[in-house]
């Protein structure tokens, strides 16, 4: 039995003192769940006011992104031993955004779901296809280079902890969700990919959530799909009633 994990990106937004608003305001009235993984990933500069204001509580941490170095001369990265410092449980790896905006790609998030399972971080690795993709026939072929690529040369035995999202890059922020047929068959398939490489009894055990446009009103058909064991969510999760709208649907 897979744990639901429901976690928050709130990529650019909210500097420290909206973040601890955000998690007071959350904490006021949680929803009651029960075992159910719930993540805040706040910005670099928020996530000591962050940490701050969810210790004690059932809320979980984590980081957008990370170096896969330990320290020295790397200009404005983090690094992973830093956001250990800070608490965090959780990295995101290989977000969308990081791929098309940063131009990172398959070798380097390697580099970095490496460094973090090293460190004891546990990353949530992002993939999906972009609409060009989906429509040229090329979904399968996209997600097993990420997979495959991404999590090359990676230890099963850390794969349990590993969270894979699966986000199609048309939906992140658009308001257009995948139906939950076309969710699950896409999730099935990253299954069946994990499967190949790690083999059948680790990939059965590892989370894949579904990200983009999840919303309090359709996320729980999108979570009550088989191979769909939680969300990623990004405008969903700015105000705290929406998102705990989500984590009650889990
Ligand atoms: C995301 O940023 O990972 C995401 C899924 O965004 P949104 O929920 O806004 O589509």
């Amino acid at each position: 039995m897979r744990t639901p994990i429901i976690a928050a990106n709130w990529k650019m937004n909210k500097g420290p003192s909206e973040a601890a608003d955000f998690v007071n305001n959350y904490l006021k009235t949680p929803p009651d769940v029960n075992k159910c993984d719930v993540v805040i990933a706040a910005p670099f500069v928020s996530l000591a006011a962050t940490a701050e204001a969810v210790s004690g509580s059932s809320l979980k941490l984590s980081a957008q992104n990370m170096y896969f170095e330990e320290n020295g001369a790397f200009t404005g990265e983090v690094s992973p031993g830093m956001l250990l410092e800070l608490n965090c449980e959780y990295v995101i790896i290989g977000h969308s955004e990081r791929r098309a905006i940063f131009g990172e790609d398959d070798a380097l998030l390697n580099k970095k779901v490496a460094k973090a399972h090293e460190v004891g971080l546990k990353p949530i690795f992002c993939i999906g296809e972009t609409l060009e993709e989906r429509d040229g026939g090329q979904l399968e072929s996209v997600i097993k280079r990420q997979v495959e690529e991404g999590l090359k040369g990676i230890d099963p035995a850390k794969m349990p902890e590993t969270v894979v999202a699966y986000e199609p890059v048309w939906a992140i922020g658009t308001g257009r969700t995948a139906t939950p047929e076309q969710a699950q068959e896409a999730q099935a398939f990253v299954r069946s990919v994990l499967a190949g490489v790690f083999g059948e009894e680790i990939s059965d055990q590892i989370r894949i959530q579904y990200g983009g446009s999840v919303k309090p009103g359709n996320a729980a058909e999108l979570l009550g799909q088989p191979d769909i064991d939680g969300a990623l969510v990004g405008g969903a999760s700015l105000e705290p009633e929406s998102f705990a709208g989500i984590v009650a649907a889990a």
